[in-house]
């Protein structure tokens, strides 16, 4: 029985990021499109997905010059300013209410995740939208991410919260690029004045152990930009500001702190494939090969039918030596999912697990 093969439709997307916040109006979209603005003035392509299904906000910041193409099964984004998006705002219209029950929206972006045809991408920024729940545990478990960027105003509130949201990256193994704090400050007669406090950024990256990546201050160009659907960075709009150094230089410290951890990123299978009928081969970044009886995985299968939860112990089972796999999915970039013909199917393999137990 040949093994499906892993759809992977990111292959040529270099970087995939969270921008996250863990709560609203702290202004993640607006980080998002300025940072993705900044990436393509310095020369990178660049591709950002809305994920907030419920208040897509980024079709009024990046009205489309080009609107989204559907062909079957495969979505084109939009483009502007030469970034492409993918928003579910462009798929309804302005005013309409945005019912969607959590199941609908985990498969609308899935759907923003699996089947859009980006090209080839130096940059992904997924804008994530607000909570720690369903909808962003699955973008998690679906995207290959490269890490996540923190935003956060400095407010204790919204700390708060940003913590929740790193817990979460934490548990599903995410990199954390670095904390940018937003609404730092606002300049009177070229006087800042620390309107939500001061400092919260610094201490939260400190705390986790991250860099901080910049301070954003409050500043009226930033809202009409995103308002009037025009970029900071086009000089007939805004002028050169300080406020587009302030994103160059956040897009650089992107940059170095995604150099560091990808330096130190561990374990990573760089290919799957069945040998026979009853073994898998792994190829490894390391340059090692790991090889694995279906049998033997489905005798370490962590999933809540094979492994108490409470306890922690196995439960007795007697797996059948001819065992095969139906089926294997990625989780994120850090774990395997398989299907077993026994029906065991939930179970989350870690490559760090997968190389530990490999034979070779
Ligand atoms: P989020 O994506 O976190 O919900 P938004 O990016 O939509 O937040 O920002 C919320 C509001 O605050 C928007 O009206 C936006 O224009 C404004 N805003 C965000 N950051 C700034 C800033 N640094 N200066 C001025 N206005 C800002």
């Amino acid at each position: 029985m040949p093994l499906p093969m892993i759809k992977d439709s990111k292959k040529s997307i270099k970087n995939i990021i969270a921008i996250a916040a863990g709560k609203g109006g702290v202004g993640k979209s607006t980080i998002t499109v300025n940072l993705a603005l900044a990436l393509k003035k310095r020369g990178f392509s660049v591709g950002i997905i809305d994920t907030d299904v419920y208040g897509p906000s980024l079709k009024k910041m990046l009205p489309p010059e080009q609107p989204p193409l559907q062909k079957e099964q495969t979505l084109f984004p939009a483009t502007c300013s030469g970034i492409k998006v993918i928003s579910m705002a462009y798929f309804r219209k302005e005013e309409e209410a945005s019912a969607v029950r959590a199941p609908i929206a985990n498969g609308i972006v899935t759907q923003f995740i699996k089947n859009v045809d980006w090209g080839n991408l130096d940059f992904l920024l997924i804008d994530f939208p607000p909570g720690t729940g369903d909808i962003q545990i699955t973008i998690c478990q679906q995207a290959a991410l490269t890490g996540a960027l923190m935003i956060t105003t400095p407010q204790e509130v919204a700390i708060m919260d940003v913590k929740k949201a790193m817990n979460l990256f934490d548990q599903l193994r995410v990199p954390i690029i670095g904390v940018i704090e937003n609404m730092s400050y606002y300049l009177s007669n070229s006087q800042p004045i620390y309107l939500f406090g001061k400092g919260g950024g610094e201490k939260l990256a400190r705390e986790a152990g991250v860099p901080l990546l910049g301070e954003v201050p409050v500043d009226p160009i930033l809202s009409q930009s995103g308002d009037q659907g025009k970029s900071i960075f086009n000089e007939t709009n805004f002028g050169e500001t300080t406020l587009t150094e302030t994103f160059f230089n956040i897009a650089e410290r992107v940059m170095q702190s995604l150099d560091v951890i990808k330096e130190s990123s561990e374990k990573t299978a760089l290919s799957i494939k069945q040998k026979d009928n009853s073994t898998l081969l792994i190829h490894w970044n390391d340059g090692s090969i790991g090889e694995y009886r279906f049998s033997e995985l489905q005798k370490n299968c962590p999933c809540a039918n094979c492994v108490d939860e409470t306890t922690g112990k196995r439960f007795p089972n007697s797996v059948r030596e001819d065992v095969q796999v139906r089926n294997i999915q990625k989780v994120g970039r850090y774990a395997l999912k398989f299907e077993f013909t026994s029906g065991c199917s939930s179970g989350i393999f870690s490559y760090e697990m997968l190389h530990l137990c490999s034979k070779n």
